[in-house]
């Protein structure tokens, strides 16, 4: 189950909604058996690289679901697809995003303890989460 966040800029009145969660495009699954399905929610080179993975002689699992990243420079939200590979406890492969406007690595974040961001329209720091707005989804 996930949730979606709403924000909101005061100067501007910009609008977004990012949604976080695990389970709503693959719950905890064998790899070999996702990749047998004939649906690919994927990136291409995302997909690629699991069909790669899948030819270790390795019982894989994959997990995926929505995360909210926030970029270390132009302090922006961005709402991403995770996909982890894992073996056990290790993580095999975990996808990594970068911004799509200065090209830095986004780093995940903590959308509870996240009260303002930069607003993507007027970058001002006058982004904050709209409380009275909460989507539940599954
Ligand atoms: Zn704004
Ligand atoms: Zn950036």
């Amino acid at each position: 189950m996930g949730q979606a966040y709403s924000y909101q800029c005061d100067h501007c009145g910009y609008e977004e909604n990012f949604n976080q969660g695990h389970g709503f495009l693959v719950h905890s699954q064998p790899l070999r058996d996702y990749l047998k399905q004939p649906l690919q929610i994927f990136h291409y080179k995302t997909h690629r690289l699991l069909q790669k993975l899948a030819q270790e002689n390795r019982p894989l699992f994959l997990k995926a679901g929505f995360q909210i990243y926030k970029c270390p420079h132009c302090k922006t939200l961005h709402d991403k697809i995770e996909v982890t590979v894992y073996d056990d406890d290790e993580v095999v492969h975990k996808t990594e995003f970068r911004c799509n406007q200065c090209k830095s690595r986004l780093k995940l974040t903590n959308i509870h303890r996240l009260k303002k961001a930069i607003c993507p329209k007027c970058h001002r720091r006058t982004f904050h989460r709209n409380h009275t707005y909460l989507a539940l989804w599954d």
